[in-house]
């Protein structure tokens, strides 16, 4: 364990544990956030130090959970690159796509599995829509450790392909992906497999959180005005969000925080319908059904924590439609060269919503995370 790590606190009471052995929820059945001492961070390491090492988002490791960076399993992790989607750049893509298994999987999975070695664990599994199987599947036997993974059968066939490929096993179950979450924790307490799902385990969040620290480094240590976020369980948006507040506690950057925008898909919209509600937790969206496959998630237990973040930061949650989807699918790759994958396109469509009805200034800086490389995904025809 990194020696900076403090403790871990129920992200819900606050309540706190003692960082080191094998943890799941907090006893209140909440995500667990890493604590680090973040004094002890500041005086011990300069940012741009920091920030000019190799490595990918494996650099920031005085603020990732691992104490051992020499024995991380490492498929090539990168930055990954912010394009330009006008002169001025005002508009810009967080390309997410080009690190390993094609999507920004990899950060969370790479420190789940990273800390699970450390911790002795032999044997991961999770529910998935795809992109985090693929990305379990590969850092595991990389690591070499077992994985299993529960997906919808309707998953695009590709990442089913892809996670087998990579080793694991695959047991492809008739209903959405809560649904392989329930069952895959029946076999995962008879056989002994350690569930590594989105924010049950305190470890992925710390991955994930390496986007917006990247986010800033890109930026000259400031943020942009808006982020666009394609949310299904949020721990992009979660993860980015705490990263954040870290930053400015250690003082690596400066500027007001970028309003946080929770996108979603009419056919599968629990936040959003609980952001227009004002409620705290969001329910079960039933009947979920979208082409972005990332963001088909009914029910997300790290549900106030977005809703949190999007408030705090003045942000909202938006829902787009399928047309808008593809719409914007299709205008970005061919106006601008720029192939996204659909849960990309989503927050691209927001962006259009938001600044055509004003709510966003036409001067606002805004981020658009493309969290998948968009050929992973069954292109639509552009006619
Ligand atoms: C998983 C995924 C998302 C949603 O990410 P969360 O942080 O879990 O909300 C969005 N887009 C793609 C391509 C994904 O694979």
């Amino acid at each position: 364990m990194n020696p900076f790590v403090s403790h871990l606190e129920c992200s819900l009471e606050g309540t706190r544990v003692e960082a080191g052995p094998t943890y799941r929820l907090s006893e209140a059945g909440r995500p667990l956030l890493v604590r680090y001492r973040l004094d002890e961070v500041a005086a011990a390491v300069d940012r741009d130090q920091v920030a000019a090492r190799d490595g990918g988002f494996y650099k920031w490791r005085e603020l990732l959970p691992p104490g051992d960076f020499d024995r991380v399993p490492r498929l090539g992790e990168i930055d990954t690159p912010l394009i330009a989607l006008d002169d001025a750049g005002l508009l810009t893509v967080k390309d997410e796509g080009r690190l390993p298994t094609g999507s920004f999987k990899a950060r969370g999975l790479a420190l789940a599995v990273a800390m699970a070695r450390e911790l002795g664990l032999t044997r991961l599994c999770m529910p998935s829509n795809g992109n985090a199987g693929a990305a379990l599947a590969a850092y595991a036997t990389r690591a070499g450790i077992r994985s299993l993974v529960y997906c919808p059968a309707d998953t695009p066939r590709i990442n089913i392909d892809e996670t087998r490929l990579a080793g694991a096993e695959v047991v492809e179950v008739d209903g959405y992906i809560d649904d392989c979450g329930k069952r895959l924790a029946e076999r995962a307490a008879a056989e002994g497999w350690f569930d590594v799902s989105t924010l049950k385990e305190p470890y992925r969040l710390e991955g994930k959180k390496t986007m917006g620290i990247e986010l800033a480094m890109q930026w000259g240590w400031r943020l942009p005005d808006a982020i666009f976020y394609p949310t299904g369980g949020g721990t992009g948006l979660i993860g980015m969000w705490k990263a954040f507040a870290e930053m400015r506690e250690l003082g690596w950057i400066e500027g007001p925080l970028p309003k946080m925008i929770a996108v979603q898909a009419d056919g599968c919209a629990p936040m959003v319908r609980a952001w227009e509600a004002g409620e705290n937790f969001a329910r079960r969206w039933e009947h979920a059904s979208t082409i972005a496959a990332g963001i088909r998630v009914p029910q997300a237990v790290g549900d106030f924590l977005i809703l949190r973040a999007v408030r705090e930061s003045g942000g909202t949650a938006i829902a787009v439609s399928e047309g808008e989807i593809t719409r914007s699918w299709i205008s970005v790759a061919r106006e601008h060269g720029t192939l996204l994958c659909p849960e990309g396109a989503a927050t691209h469509a927001a962006w259009r919503r938001l600044t055509d009805s004003g709510w966003l200034a036409g001067d606002a800086r805004s981020v658009l995370f493309n969290c998948a490389t968009g050929l992973k995904y069954a292109l639509p025809d552009a006619g």
